[in-house]
């Protein structure tokens, strides 16, 4: 765990009591190509949350961390056009807006990410079952997979959820029980029938040790074998890091650098050893410019 990790009251990001009306707190609204994970190059719209509790080395939404006055609100699909909205946001708001993006024949899925977005669970548990109703789309959450206890109430409403593993080299965060029991309780409703495809996500660097990809292995390989698992090298921050022999050098900059092809190539033949579906791929949505 980071030091500075933030402890963050749901209380606080939970829906009002003072009225019955759901509300949350929200960073943006918009369409786009999903860069990560098994959805990889289809089209979502994406309805990313504020607040995280994590503070990952190489976190690219430093802007989640806490809420905005205001949020930005797609008004055609793709074309970033923003209106500002004040922040929060009521249920129906959302809903209408996520109508506007809803046009024929464009997204595959909605994409629930953020920050965190599993800290607005109470509010979720209201949208979800209306999104899915209004829309017909399916459903992804991208977690960081450290809330297990957020999930009740949830999973029968998701369709596919994208797991973060944070491994300490590359993201400063360690959470490998949270992880576990975030990973059994998707599995367990799954098998169940009731529950989402689970897939893990990790982002590996040049830090990244052989011991937490096997670390990685033995957890998913003891839970269920067949649960894909997508290596992503890390993209540098913005910090310049175009010497990479300089930033070799600095322990300080080894977790924002990119593995070698070696280190991808050997990390990939070890999690084989265990697991069923090994991918690597980079985040292509940097890759494209996109947000
Ligand atoms: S979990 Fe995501 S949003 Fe939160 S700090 Fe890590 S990368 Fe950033």
């Amino acid at each position: 765990m980071s030091p500075q990790t933030p402890t963050i009251p749901i209380a606080t990001i939970a829906p009002r009591s003072t009225s019955d009306v759901p509300t949350a707190k929200l960073i943006e609204l918009f369409s786009a190509i999903q860069g990560e994970g098994a959805n990889c190059g289809t089209r979502q719209i994406f309805l990313r949350f504020a607040f995280c509790d994590l503070r990952c080395h190489y976190c690219d939404s430093a802007h989640t961390w806490t809420a905005p006055e205001t949020c930005a609100i797609e008004a055609t699909p793709g074309q970033r056009d923003f209106e500002i909205q004040a922040n929060p946001v009521t249920l129906d708001r959302l809903l209408d807006w996520i109508d506007r993006q809803n046009r024929p024949r464009l997204h595959d899925s909605i994409s629930i990410t953020g920050g965190e977005p599993l800290l607005h669970a109470t509010f979720l548990k209201t949208l979800l079952p209306q999104l899915k109703q209004r829309t017909g789309l399916p459903i992804y959450l991208e977690t960081g997979g450290h809330r297990p206890e957020l999930l009740d109430g949830l999973l029968e409403h998701l369709d596919t959820i994208g797991m973060d593993v944070k491994l300490p080299s590359s993201s400063g965060e360690q959470r490998w029980s949270a992880h576990a029991a975030f990973l059994r309780r998707c599995v367990a409703s799954s098998t169940e029938g009731s529950g989402p495809q689970v897939f893990v996500k990790t982002i590996i660097s040049a830090a990244t040790t052989d011991d937490e990809i096997a670390q990685i292995g033995a957890m998913v390989s003891t839970i269920d074998p067949q649960i894909a698992v997508f290596l992503q090298p890390v993209t540098p921050l913005a910090t310049d890091l175009r010497d990479r022999n300089q930033a070799l050098r600095s322990d300080l900059y080894q977790h924002q650098l990119a593995p070698t092809p070696q280190q991808v190539l050997d990390w990939q033949t070890q999690l084989k050893q265990h697991l069923n579906d090994v991918r690597v791929i980079p985040q292509t949505h940097k890759m494209l410019g996109q947000l």
